[in-house]
């Protein structure tokens, strides 16, 4: 059954990738890579099934994978993370964030958000019987208003939950925002979850992780996925860090959602961790180029682009091409232009949809022919 208040029901990324294949449309709506990523990662992975790693992993994650997570943690950000307590590998992004919700979220707990947000969190939240509280990101940078923010959190709020570099706005926090949310979680003892499965794909700004702030370590979970790093969304290899007791509390729910997940991909993630700068400096580079090609495509055919500094996805707004109704624009698009984007209203509640209800999100992690090939189409239909 899904919700009757709309929480939960098909996920927009699942609906708009079956316009694209039944009109052949290019796909800019789900984000996921048109490309492998690093043969060595693709071997390792290869290797491990010839190898027999077959079965089921330890729970936690196997000790290769959590002594890589806690290496890039220490390599990136200088956090010290103890790979046997306080690491649990996850089946994607998506089980860290379910299985850390449900164990910590009791009915009527309040979750706060910021709005546009990915569409699973408010699925999740009502999955967990909280109740979601929601602070706007601003345009035109995307931004949240610090009042705002203030306002959200109060003693009901248990769980402050960003998203961080963003999705869909491509926003990367900056680190007074940060601190305004490690304030407020120490103000009304709230812990802190972050998603930061992007942190890796920022342009030319730093990806801050809320843990590295000082007072914040000890009251947050931070998640991650090899997925968009390693060009590898359909393995599902995640995982998150935090305080052993919440580690816990987490996997006492991660063994009933799917138990374990994943052996032969997490020596190959592990063996992504490892890898030189220069393979995260190059794909971060790539994407920027790619951004860069699909943002001036969308600015030729008339959008106003909103340039994020992170991520996957771009936001452009159609009124100044007489739309007024993204979600209605996003239907007719395969029809006039062969691309398909997703409304930003399907990452909003009622009010800032209707506020949002010009813009558009689309992405651009996709070859270069690609993109040019959507960025003149539309420019044509434009
Ligand atoms: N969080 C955000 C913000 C995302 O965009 C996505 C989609 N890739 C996920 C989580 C899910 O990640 P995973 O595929 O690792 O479950
Ligand atoms: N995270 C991807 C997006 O925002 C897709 C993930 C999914 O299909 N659930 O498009």
């Amino acid at each position: 059954l899904l919700s009757a208040d709309g929480s939960i029901r098909s996920t927009i990324f699942a609906e708009m990738s079956a316009l694209a294949s039944t009109t052949g449309a290019i796909n800019l709506g789900q984000g996921f890579p048109d490309e492998d990523g690093p043969a060595e990662i693709l071997d390792a992975a290869r290797q491990a099934i010839s190898g027999g790693l077959n079965q089921y992993p330890p729970g936690l994650g196997m000790p290769v994978l959590r002594e890589a997570i806690a290496a890039h943690q220490k390599r990136f950000y200088g956090l010290e993370v103890d790979a046997d307590r306080e690491v649990l590998v996850t089946a994607g992004a998506t089980e860290a964030l379910a299985a850390t919700l449900l164990a910590l979220i009791d009915d009527g707990d309040e979750v706060v958000t910021f709005e546009p947000f990915y569409d699973a969190y408010g699925a999740v939240i009502a999955l967990a019987r909280g109740i979601h509280r929601t602070v706007p990101l601003r345009l035109p940078s995307f931004l949240p208003d610090h009042d705002e923010l203030r306002a959200a959190v109060t003693d009901r709020t248990r769980i402050i939950l960003i998203n961080n570099p963003h999705n869909p706005t491509g926003t990367a926090l900056p680190r007074e925002t940060l601190e305004l949310i490690v304030e407020l979680a120490h103000e009304h003892d709230a812990i802190i979850v972050t998603d930061e499965v992007y942190e890796h794909l920022t342009f030319g700004v730093p990806h801050i992780p809320v843990a590295t702030l000082p007072g914040a370590r000890e009251r947050t979970v931070t998640i991650s996925s090899g997925g968009k790093t390693f060009n590898t969304t359909g393995w599902k290899i995640g995982w998150l860090t935090a305080p052993h007791e919440i580690v816990t509390a987490i996997l006492a729910v991660k063994q009933f959602l799917t138990f374990v997940n994943g052996a032969p991909f997490q020596p190959a993630i592990a063996l992504g961790l490892g890898l030189p700068d220069e393979f995260f400096e190059g794909i971060a580079r790539t994407l920027q180029s790619k951004r860069d090609i699909l943002s001036a495509g969308l600015a030729k055919a008339g959008f106003d682009v909103f340039t994020p500094q992170a991520g996957y996805f771009v936001v452009a707004d159609a009124a100044p091409l007489g739309y007024t109704d993204a979600a209605a624009l996003c239907r007719e698009l395969p029809a006039l232009a062969g691309v398909v984007g997703i409304p930003i209203s399907a990452f909003c509640g009622e009010q800032l949809a209707a506020e949002y209800s010009s813009l558009v999100r689309f992405a651009y992690c996709k070859k270069v022919d690609v993109l040019e090939r959507a960025a003149a189409q539309l420019a044509r239909a434009g």
